[in-house]
């Protein structure tokens, strides 16, 4: 049995009509930037988390830059964000010209240490940025206290965590800026690259939407200097027939995490560690990482299987080569080091079938017991 880390067939196939109907309404309407469609999944967004502002843009590697540029972050100031993570969370800080001052992961949870990244505050720290890992929350609250009391802003990465709650209220609208991707891995995939970003502060949300086309308001009129962030007709067209099969979705990998774990305790693998849910933060699931010994091999075995897996992620931030010159060593953020060396994410994705998650169970332990 094959089974993929990620099967988009298998959700493109039931909603095949509508997304085409979607796809031929903008063809035929000829507007392919901004318009109905975008506006349209703007309010729509804003609706699903009950918030005031959500702008469409260009990627979620965009989103992380545009809120950057929205707080006036440059040359000498300090963004702190986790060393384990995507590498936009950090590169984006580098684009800016701003400094990334990088800390380790909390044990169990892969997130920010939330304690670490308050003890790297200094009076250069201009933001913050936890980052959503695979799904579930960072640790919000002592962050954006901490944040609150010196005057600095939070920024979330929820790339890979929309519809996911911390304390009951969405990620992407406890720090001042929220930024998603809709990559089409993430859990509302676009058919392309595609983003947004939420904020409360209206005057903020006015800034990011001057920010995604040129500061350009009323035409050939500029502001100040943004870019091209804008989001296609066509990618929010797509995105207006998914949104509302989101919600079902990320119960259904809810689910299948639940049967994973019952599958690894039948299973016997006590050396198999699975995902850590911390108390009062929704794990929607983007990954189902789990932590093994032997990674690599068994990666191997898994391949060999055609189950498919990834590595998220081999090397944190500090140890990148394009980060040398922020002069961090091997042995920094121990546990970010460990977790690029053992953790290993299994396919988790909606319309996976039992028999394909027994599939993956069973060649785990054929591979650890023979
Ligand atoms: C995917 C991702 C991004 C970037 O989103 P793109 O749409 O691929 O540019 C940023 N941060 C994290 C944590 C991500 O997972």
């Amino acid at each position: 049995m094959t089974v993929p880390l990620l099967d988009l067939h298998a959700q493109y196939t039931p909603l095949r009509q509508a997304l085409l109907d979607a796809v031929t309404r903008v063809c035929d309407s000829q507007r392919f930037i901004g318009g109905p469609e975008v506006e349209g999944l703007e309010g729509e967004l804003c609706d699903t988390l009950g918030y005031p502002h959500a702008i469409g843009l260009s990627s979620g590697t965009d989103a992380v830059l545009a809120a950057l540029m929205a707080l006036d972050i440059g040359p000498g100031d300090e963004v702190i964000t986790p060393t384990y993570s995507f590498f936009a969370t950090a590169g984006c800080v580098v684009r800016v010209g701003a400094r990334p001052v990088l800390v380790d992961s909390e044990p169990g949870t892969f997130n920010i240490n939330t304690a670490a990244a308050i003890a790297a505050i200094t009076p250069r720290t201009k933001a913050i940025i936890p980052v959503h890992l695979f799904g579930q929350a960072a640790d919000m609250a002592p962050l954006v206290e901490a944040a609150n009391q010196r005057g600095i802003a939070v920024i979330e990465d929820a790339a890979q965590a929309i519809g996911c709650l911390y304390q009951g209220k969405p990620v992407g609208t406890i720090g001042a800026i929220g930024c998603f991707s809709f990559f089409p891995s993430k859990n509302l995939g676009a058919f392309g690259d595609a983003g947004f970003v939420t904020a409360n502060d209206a005057s903020l949300a006015k800034k990011l939407r001057l920010i995604r086309t040129h500061g350009m308001e009323p035409k050939y009129h500029h502001h100040l200097v943004g870019a091209n962030f804008r989001l296609d007709a066509m990618q929010a067209a797509v995105l207006r027939v998914k949104l509302p099969k989101l919600a079902g979705w990320s119960d259904g990998r809810r689910a299948n995490a639940v049967r994973y774990r019952k599958l690894f305790a039948e299973a016997g693998l006590g050396e198999v560690v699975l995902p850590v849910e911390a108390p009062d933060r929704t794990h929607i699931y983007n990954q189902f990482v789990i932590r093994v010994p032997e990674r690599d091999r068994l990666r191997a075995h898994l391949d060999a299987a055609r189950v498919g897996t990834e590595v998220y992620y081999p090397v944190p931030f500090h140890l990148q080569d394009c980060f040398a010159d922020l002069g961090y060593k091997k042995g920094a953020f121990p546990i970010a080091e460990a977790a690029a060396g053992d953790s290993l994410a299994l396919p988790i994705y909606p319309e996976l079938t039992d028999a394909q998650q027994s599939a993956v169970v069973n060649e785990i332990r054929t591979f650890y017991r023979g």
